[in-house]
């Protein structure tokens, strides 16, 4: 196999089921250009984490198949998978330690100033910088208290932090208030052209600015278009 290198991504007569008995995704095709921005919205259990953790390759699909670059998903080597992606997950975990760590999750090499760029492009920055110590504000247990939103958006750092290819997002169910929602919103929208960012929203304004929208129900792609079409 080969690394990721352009990272576009192509769905095809994609079928799972935890159960095999049970399908949870059927009959899903989905075209995702590289650094394309696509959105997925659909009620709670519709299987928008399932087709997430597919592209992930947590899991192997029943039915049909995942390309990247037009190689099987599952065909690039580890190392270069992990490379290649970056998630940003429904419920972030944080260290004990510092921003900066939280930021680097001690990938050798990252140096300060690319972990500040990684919260600026992750609309991070702000935030931190109103800190009482800055990116050496310590977070975790014991730590600062940070809002569901803002672990989401120290979150994208993290996965900025790795240069992406592909970005995964999977939004936060409560709690993040307006303007946050908001940043994450630009920040995807920030990547377009360079990343190819796939991101399930529980609000619109995190996918305002994608090029498709996917609506996915009980499992099926019900509809797809863009935000003004839906
Ligand atoms: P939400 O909006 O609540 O996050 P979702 O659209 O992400 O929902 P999924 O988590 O993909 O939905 O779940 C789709 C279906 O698969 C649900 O019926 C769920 O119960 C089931 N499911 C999810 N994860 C697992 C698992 N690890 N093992 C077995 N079944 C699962
Ligand atoms: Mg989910």
């Amino acid at each position: 196999g080969q690394p990721i290198t352009q990272g576009a991504l192509r769905v095809e007569g994609l079928g799972f089921g935890y159960d095999p008995a049970r399908p949870v995704l059927q009959h899903i095709d989905v075209d995702m250009p590289a650094g394309s921005f696509t959105g997925v919205v659909g009620h709670t259990g519709s299987g928008k984490s399932t087709l997430l953790s597919l592209l992930l390759r947590f899991y192997t699909a029943q039915q049909g198949r995942i390309t990247v670059d037009g190689q099987p998903l599952q065909a690039v080597p580890d190392a270069a998978f992990r490379d290649a992606v970056g998630l940003v997950p429904q419920e972030p975990f944080l260290l004990s330690a510092s921003v900066r760590e939280n930021i680097s999750m001690g990938r050798a090499g990252i140096s300060d100033a690319a972990v500040e760029q990684a919260a600026v492009a992750a609309r991070a920055h702000d935030f931190i910088a109103a800190l009482p110590q800055g990116y050496d504000t310590r977070l975790g247990e014991g730590g600062a208290r940070v809002s569901a939103g803002q672990k989401q958006l120290l979150a994208m750092a993290r996965a900025l932090a790795g240069a992406p290819r592909l970005l995964f997002l999977d939004e936060a169910t409560s709690n993040v208030d307006s303007e946050t929602e908001a940043r994450i919103g630009e920040a995807l929208a920030a990547l377009h052209g360079r990343v190819t960012v796939i991101a399930i929203a529980h609000r619109l304004s995190t996918i305002r600015a994608a090029d498709q929208i996917l609506v996915l129900h009980h499992g099926r792609l019900e509809e797809r278009g863009s935000h003004e079409a839906l």
